[in-house]
């Protein structure tokens, strides 16, 4: 049983423990001010010989759930809800960068200056990555839409300034020879003066080459037509050591949705039908093989698998790794 006089003590101690802690300086009561930025967006892999770079451009807020077609908006905001993704939805843009240990090439561009400061940022993650613009030897595009070309130039500058820019000749024929019918067009029209102003100083540099369909870009790199999001979207491939990863573009927009329902579009889709003919095909194919696949717009670094299931498909992300 405790006495008066101990418990008088006791408290009289605890009332100096009191005083002691508001006494220490402020640093031990860790209020650190909210940082309130991202940490710097790079992450990589091993794949065989090669180096991967996953880069992040940045990410948007993006209304998906109207964005997609051939789905109520308000049934795609319940499906996205399900997986906690709030309207407008959180997307990433991606690009990558592989070192084959001969070359170093850039997939995709991210959107440069286009599309609002919470992207933009692929310069910034290429040199917090440890590496510099003119240090890389050929920029291959899955497609020329502005979140993959926006960020090739800069006030009619190259930004890749030793580069070659490699892109499928449909692809390159259907944006940057337009004729004056589809440059009225008010969807097709702005987007096709965005492309011939990323990709004209490439041009004029001539540092800019065509690759047939199915054909390979650069040694060591292949590509798959995947036409349908545009004429000449086309997946790029490396392979080495019997491990395979294939750059997907925008074969998917997002992580779930898609996965389930193939058949969903997006309003970008310059041919929804086939868009959506090929994303079944891709989606097969890479769930039989079994290869990784890294995504333009999956969750950042947007590099991962598709299994089946009983709803069609699942978006598996590969597990973080310290040890490469
Ligand atoms: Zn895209």
């Amino acid at each position: 049983m405790q006495t008066r006089r101990a418990l008088l003590k006791t408290s009289a101690g605890l009332t100096l423990a009191v005083g002691a802690i508001a006494a220490l300086p402020s640093a031990v009561l860790a209020r650190a001010p909210i940082v309130g930025r991202q940490a710097a967006g790079y992450y990589r892999l091993k794949l065989g010989d090669c180096e991967i770079t996953a880069l992040s451009d940045g990410t948007v807020a993006l209304p998906m759930a109207k964005i997609y077609e051939g789905i109520e908006e308000k049934d795609a905001e319940t499906y996205l809800a399900g997986y906690f993704q709030k309207n407008p939805t959180e997307t990433s843009v991606n690009a990558f960068l592989v070192n084959t240990g001969d070359r170093l090439v850039l997939i995709d561009a991210g959107t440069g200056d286009l599309m609002g400061p919470s992207l933009g940022k692929l310069v910034t993650n290429i040199e917090a990555a440890g590496y510099k613009t003119g240090e890389i030897d050929d920029v291959i595009l899955t497609h020329i839409h502005a979140d993959h070309s926006g960020g090739l130039s800069r006030n009619g500058k190259r930004v890749f300034e030793n580069a070659v820019l490699h892109v499928n000749e449909r692809e390159a024929k259907f944006w940057l020879k337009a004729d004056a019918a589809a440059k009225a067009d008010a969807g097709l029209g702005p987007q096709i003066v965005q492309a011939e102003a990323a990709v004209g100083s490439y041009i004029a540099a001539e540092k800019f080459k065509t690759f047939a369909d199915d054909a390979a870009p650069v040694p060591g790199f292949t590509s798959v037509l995947r036409k349908g999001h545009t004429p000449g979207h086309s997946a790029i491939a490396v392979e080495s050591k019997g491990e395979k990863i294939v750059f997907w573009g925008d074969i998917a927009h997002g992580d779930v949705l898609q996965y389930d329902r193939p058949e969903i579009t997006v309003e970008f889709d310059v041919d929804q039908k086939q868009a959506a003919a090929t994303r079944a095909i891709a989606f097969a194919e890479a769930a039989d093989e079994k290869y990784l696949v890294a995504g333009a717009h999956h969750a950042f670094p947007g590099i991962g698998h598709v299994r089946r299931d009983e709803t069609n498909y699942d978006w598996v992300p590969l597990l973080y790794s310290a040890n490469y």
